[in-house]
């Protein structure tokens, strides 16, 4: 399955490490803003003019050097100070395989510890995004231990865990962000089925609703968006208590009117250079997604 084949190249750190060095290639610069924090901060500023906040990604994964991890929370530390410097409206998002989870546990507590708390002394959230299942136990004791000191930090549920719903009740209190999840899962611990999918999320989203909970709902599937917005309307769920988030580049027109509609919408904005891993994954989802790579191939 081509499901199969863009998850297993998004894992190929051979070709990871390699695309780093020729640029943004294959399309992905339609999914990525930029390879440097000018670039990032004008994509920012274009939109926020049309309403919409940004939660900004500085790419990385594949990190097992401790010098490459170190770079990467100074390369994080520097986006703060621009969003801060620039006045835009944007937060942070990052992996905690890129700062140092494959390497030590400890270290990579420390160097997201850094970029909170200098993100704190702007006011600014931190999403910590969540990795495969493999990292999942650990990235929740990151937010453990964080959360004792802080209170700018948050993650992600991903909808297809049959547990799904036991981690958003332990997290309830948090600012979470639910997606359906975007790595191969067995079936062990994963719904495999679209259809099971799509009704776990939407569970999980009415019930986080329900709760009086800040929730972000991530997906570009416009059949679950609508269903929410019946959702809150039924419910009174006021429009203060969630947003619509989609990926950079993905869905531009959905998500202008969106936020011409009056709901709060926030990109997920990824920059950089390692952005291999990240393009992949987005073949995974949706192969038509190949269209971007087919454009840009015959545009030049
Ligand atoms: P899909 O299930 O892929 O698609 C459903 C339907 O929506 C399609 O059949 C089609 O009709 C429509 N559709 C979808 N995309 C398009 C398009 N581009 N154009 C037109 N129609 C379309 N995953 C993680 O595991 N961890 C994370 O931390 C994480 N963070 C995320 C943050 C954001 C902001 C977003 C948007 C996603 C994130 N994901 C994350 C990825 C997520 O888990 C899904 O893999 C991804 O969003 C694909 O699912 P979907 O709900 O968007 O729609």
């Amino acid at each position: 399955m081509l499901k199969d084949l863009f998850i297993g190249l998004s894992q190929n750190q051979f070709l990871n490490s390699a695309a780093k060095k020729y640029g943004l290639k294959m399309g992905a610069q339609s999914v990525v803003a930029g390879t440097n924090i000018p670039e990032v901060i004008k994509s920012i500023k274009e939109l926020n003019a049309q309403g919409i906040s940004c939660t900004v990604d500085n790419l990385g994964e594949f990190v097992f050097k401790e010098e490459e991890a170190t770079s990467a929370k100074e390369q994080i530390l520097k986006v703060i100070e621009a969003i801060h410097e620039n006045q835009v409206d944007a937060h942070i998002s990052l992996k905690p395989t890129q700062v140092g989870l494959d390497i030590d546990y400890t270290f990579c507590l420390n160097n997201i510890r850094d970029i909170v708390h200098q993100a704190n002394r702007y006011d600014m959230f931190v999403n910590i995004d969540m990795e495969d299942f493999k990292h999942l136990e650990l990235t929740f004791n990151l937010l453990d231990e964080l959360s004792l000191e802080y209170d700018n930090v948050g993650t992600v549920i991903q909808a297809y865990f049959h547990k799904a719903l036991e981690y958003l009740e332990r997290y309830q209190n948090y600012r979470i962000r639910i997606v359906k999840g975007a790595y191969k899962e067995s079936e062990e611990i994963a719904y495999q089925d679209k259809k099971d999918i799509d009704s776990n999320f939407i569970k999980l989203i009415e019930w986080h609703l329900l709760n009086g909970k800040f929730t972000s709902i991530a997906t570009h599937d416009h059949r679950i968006i609508n269903h929410v917005k019946e959702f809150v309307n039924q419910n009174n769920i006021p429009h203060n208590q969630f947003e619509f988030q989609m990926l950079y580049g993905f869905r531009k027109e959905l998500q202008l009117s969106l936020a011409s509609e009056g709901y709060n919408f926030c990109t997920y904005v990824p920059f950089g250079n390692d952005w291999y891993g990240y393009f992949m994954r987005r073949l995974a989802e949706r192969p038509q997604n190949l269209n971007l790579v087919a454009k840009q191939v015959f545009n030049k």
